[in-house]
């Protein structure tokens, strides 16, 4: 199946530009290891273009929108979303090698759904007060956009993340340079294209570089124009931005990886862990920085969790995400799947037991088995750092404040879940647990309306809800004297 993107070409300013440099990025499927599209790779000058024109474009323009014009342009990407829903999704799964009918069950829709929620909360922003604070004078506080912001994605979820990134800042009145990930960048660019066809944005509002994190992520980063950075990424690229963008002082909002427990207690509902756990850690091949990836079970309770949960891992359909039973597909690159193979490989070295999987896929895809591990120790590598594939690991606590201090344990404080039915004992690990979200009795499901984002090494700022819009803005105080 060949994808329809054709264009080689950045959108900047309103229509589409050659990069400057004369190289270009091959672009594949991993499921098959076919190159399926050439995008430009762009240099820091395409960059600073971007940004110039966005900066024209706002202060020209998009400075004088009011918010029921952004509001319009945000229903207009949602409609769009969904009428060219089977398109896009099929250029994602091809080009992530994700499951075609997950993905558009799942993230279509959902992405359509936050552009709407984003269209609200352009109408919606508030300053906290006006009054008189002091005799004789007039407060006003002013909510106001930034400027320009730069966007930076990454490659689990092309759309989706872009999404969560364009809907708050476009809703918040800026005007918006955004990258993909280098290996994924052909939904925005086709989302690009059909947003262009209906006139959505004025010229400069929203341009889109592709290319990679250096130079194109990183002029981005260190172009003074851009007065805020949003990156969803890895902690490192996470720990790298914050330093570049140190220089010209702009705020950083960073979405980044999670090693999200699940924390079993002895009266959990087996059956309800079982199954979330088959989701929520094998969604996206486990390419999810939500993910289900650390199971923490009570000394009862462990024995009977792992006699459901291997078989209902081992009945996973592994496949090419285009076939009709495939349950889960491919990782998203060689690069990815040696990452995944080390991570095992090493664990298995270290004494861990491999229960079920544990091994990378014949073929020419990039293919990894669904695995669960245990046997595993606190301060072990694949414990404490995020393997970002198909790979849960399980430990047995022997009380709450042993489960509370291993879930708490690692660098990341992204999401978590706990399992119990004493709710006297979930309100207390929900306050005690160091993670921008907590699960109670579920694992993965979030809602436009509510706060995504870390604590710790996890990031911060907040991605959806008004949380996220206000991130993207500046609080200013006009005093007046009544004089
Ligand atoms: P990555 O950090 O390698 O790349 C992310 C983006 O940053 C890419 O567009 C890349 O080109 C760019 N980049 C890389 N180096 C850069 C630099 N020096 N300057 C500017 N830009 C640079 O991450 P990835 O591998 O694409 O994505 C996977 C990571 O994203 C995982 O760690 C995952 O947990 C995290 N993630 C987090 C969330 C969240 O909401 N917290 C959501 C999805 C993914």
């Amino acid at each position: 199946m060949a994808t329809t993107i054709k264009r080689a070409q950045m959108f900047i300013g309103g229509g589409w530009v050659d990069g400057s440099g004369d190289e270009s990025q091959p672009v594949l499927n991993p499921a098959t290891g076919e190159v399926i599209a050439e995008v430009p790779k762009a240099t820091a000058e395409d960059v600073n273009r971007a940004v110039a024109a966005a900066k024209k474009a706002y202060e020209e323009v998009w400075f004088d929108a009011t918010p029921k014009e952004r509001q319009a342009a945000l229903l207009a990407m949602a409609d769009v979303v969904d009428e060219h829903a089977e398109e896009l999704g099929r250029i994602e799964a091809e080009n992530v090698g994700k499951v075609y009918s997950l993905t558009m069950s799942e993230e279509l829709p959902v992405i359509a759904d936050n552009f709407r929620f984003f269209a609200g909360g352009a109408r919606v922003l508030e300053g906290r007060a006006a009054g008189e604070y002091m005799k004789g004078f007039t407060s006003i506080i002013r909510r106001e956009p930034i400027g320009v912001a730069g966007l930076i994605a990454p490659w689990n979820y092309p759309l989706f993340m872009a999404a969560w990134k364009l809907g708050p800042a476009l809703a918040a009145g800026n005007c918006v340079v955004i990258k993909p990930s280098e290996m994924t960048p052909l939904t925005l660019l086709r989302f690009a294209e059909l947003l262009a066809e209906k006139d959505v944005f004025p010229p400069g509002v929203f341009n889109v570089v592709t290319g990679d994190g250096v130079p194109a992520g990183d002029a981005i980063v260190r172009n003074p124009d851009v007065g805020i950075v949003s990156l969803t990424g890895d902690v490192d690229t996470g720990k790298l931005i914050s330093r570049n963008a140190a220089d010209t002082l702009k705020r950083v909002h960073l979405e980044l990886g999670g090693k999200a427990p699940v924390v079993v207690f002895d009266d959990a509902d087996l059956a309800a862990v079982t199954e979330w756990i088959k989701i929520a850690g094998y969604f996206n091949s486990g390419q999810d920085c939500t993910a289900a990836t650390r199971v923490i079970a009570g000394g009862d309770v462990y024995d009977g969790l792992l006699s459901e949960l291997v078989p209902a891992v081992q009945s996973i359909k592994v496949g090419n995400g285009f076939a009709e039973d495939t349950e889960m597909g491919s990782v998203v690159s060689k690069e990815q799947l040696e990452r995944v193979t080390g991570f095992v490989d090493r664990a298995r070295a270290g004494g861990a037991e491999i229960l079920t999987g544990g091994h990378p896929i014949d073929g020419p895809g990039s293919f990894y088995e669904p695995t669960v591990i245990a046997g595993l120790k606190q301060d072990d590598e694949i414990i404490q750092r995020e393997v970002f594939g198909p790979v849960v690991t399980v430990q047995r606590f022997t009380d709450e404040d042993q489960a509370v201090a291993w879930a708490n344990g690692v660098d990341y404080g992204l999401a978590s879940s706990v399992w119990t039915r004493d709710v006297g004992r979930a309100l207390r690990m929900a306050r005690r647990l160091q993670f921008g979200t907590v699960w109670i009795n579920t694992h993965i499901p979030l809602t436009p309306e509510m706060p995504h984002g870390g604590y710790k090494q996890s990031g911060h700022g907040k991605d959806m809800s008004i949380y996220s819009i206000e991130e993207y803005t500046n609080v200013k105080h006009v005093m007046a004297s009544l004089d």
